[in-house]
């Protein structure tokens, strides 16, 4: 029954969709534009399928503005945190607006943007953020400018700002009081603009997530300043649209039964291990509860603890889930473990591999 070689994501079209269609609803009544953040998820192969819903992309660094620009097209935005002298040609060649993290960066720029609208990372100095390696107003964050005499000192050079100070913000809530916070600090900067875009890390996808208000909310903000509203999102985009799938290679019981699979944490869905995650496991109900770890020599990969309908076996097939974002945009070569395929899985339940890795991919990505 199985015909394909584990370990591999599996992106599954139609619930990719089910992020789409609410896009599609935001964009349509809150009159935003959506960008993909590709540093959350750039596999091509899925890009037919996104760009009906979606209007370009954005980007963190010359690969990724190429990458958007060559597969996914429409409009594409370039960010980064610092641009390097080699690199700005080539990204402004593939870019519709380029936004600068620093003023520094933008003087130093500004000359090769050829009459392309440029933009600055506002950084507001308020975030909603877990955790604070994943916190843009953490203390001493490099990233973005705050101070709001020294954004209108430029601001005769710039057409928008990026403000990106929201990760995995499930709560409208939380989202407005910040937004109301950067109304008050910046208002004379934002209405000098013709775009602000509100980054990603907005859990609009989310179930239950009041998306009607949250349009409101985007129409208000649009209108009181007559910008163009962007959002990025990333993991919204591909909330819940795939998983890992993979075997069970042995198992054993340390006080608890442990199942060791065919992929690992740290190679292949590492924010699990970065945000102390755990991935969605079993069905929630069985009466045989393993933890699932990986095959790596590091003590700690652990997917997560699932409940299983009957004992493990060792040649069990499983599904890691939600392995969408972050995972083979980040997906690494530790411990020599082969890099998962990645399968797409279309509308009528056909399954198609679309890239397979090698053991001459791990010897040609050293040397
Ligand atoms: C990471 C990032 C995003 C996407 O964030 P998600 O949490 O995946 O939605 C968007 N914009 C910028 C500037 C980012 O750094």
């Amino acid at each position: 029954m199985h015909t394909l070689t584990t370990p591999y994501y599996l992106i599954d079209k139609t619930a990719l969709q089910r992020n789409l269609d609410i896009i599609d609803y935001v964009r349509e009544h809150s009159g935003a534009k959506v960008l993909l953040a590709l540093k959350c998820f750039a596999t091509w192969s899925v890009f037919d399928q996104m760009r009906r819903h979606i209007d370009g992309t954005t980007s963190s660094s010359l690969y990724e503005v190429k990458l958007g620009h060559q597969k996914f097209g429409g409009e594409t935005h370039a960010y980064s945190v610092a641009y390097a002298d080699h690199e700005i040609e080539e990204v402004v060649a593939h870019c519709d607006k380029i936004i600068f993290n620093s003023i520094n960066q933008l003087q130093r720029y500004a000359r090769f943007a050829q009459g392309k609208p440029m933009g600055l990372r506002l950084n507001p100095g308020v975030s909603c953020a877990g955790f604070d390696l994943a916190d843009p107003a953490r203390q001493f964050s490099r990233l973005g400018e705050g101070d709001p005499g020294r954004i209108l000192g430029v601001i005769d050079q710039i057409e928008g700002v990026m403000i990106h100070n929201n990760c995995e913000n499930d709560d409208l809530d939380r989202f407005e009081t910040l937004l109301a916070q950067v109304e008050e600090r910046y208002g004379d900067v934002l209405r000098r603009l013709k775009w602000v875009s509100l980054g990603g890390g907005i859990s609009f996808t989310a179930r239950g997530y009041p998306v009607d208000a949250f349009c409101a909310r985007l129409r208000d903000f649009a209108g009181k300043y007559g910008v163009q509203v962007y959002l990025e999102p990333g993991e919204a985009a591909v909330r819940h649209s795939a998983t890992l799938e993979v075997t069970v290679l042995d198992v054993g019981y340390n006080g608890k039964n442990l199942a060791v699979v065919d992929a690992s944490t740290e190679a292949h869905m590492l924010d699990l291990l970065i945000y102390r995650e755990t991935a969605p496991l079993g069905n929630g109900a069985g009466e045989h509860e393993y933890m699932i770890c990986g095959k790596t020599c590091l003590a700690g990969d652990i997917f997560g603890e699932g409940r299983f309908d009957a004992p493990l076996q060792v040649g069990d097939r499983l599904s890691i889930g939600d392995a969408a974002g972050y995972t083979m945009v980040k997906k690494n070569w530790f411990n020599g473990v082969n890099m998962p395929s990645i399968a797409i899985k279309e509308a009528d339940g056909s399954v198609r591999v679309v890239r397979e890795f090698s053991f001459d991919d791990y010897v040609n990505s050293l040397s």
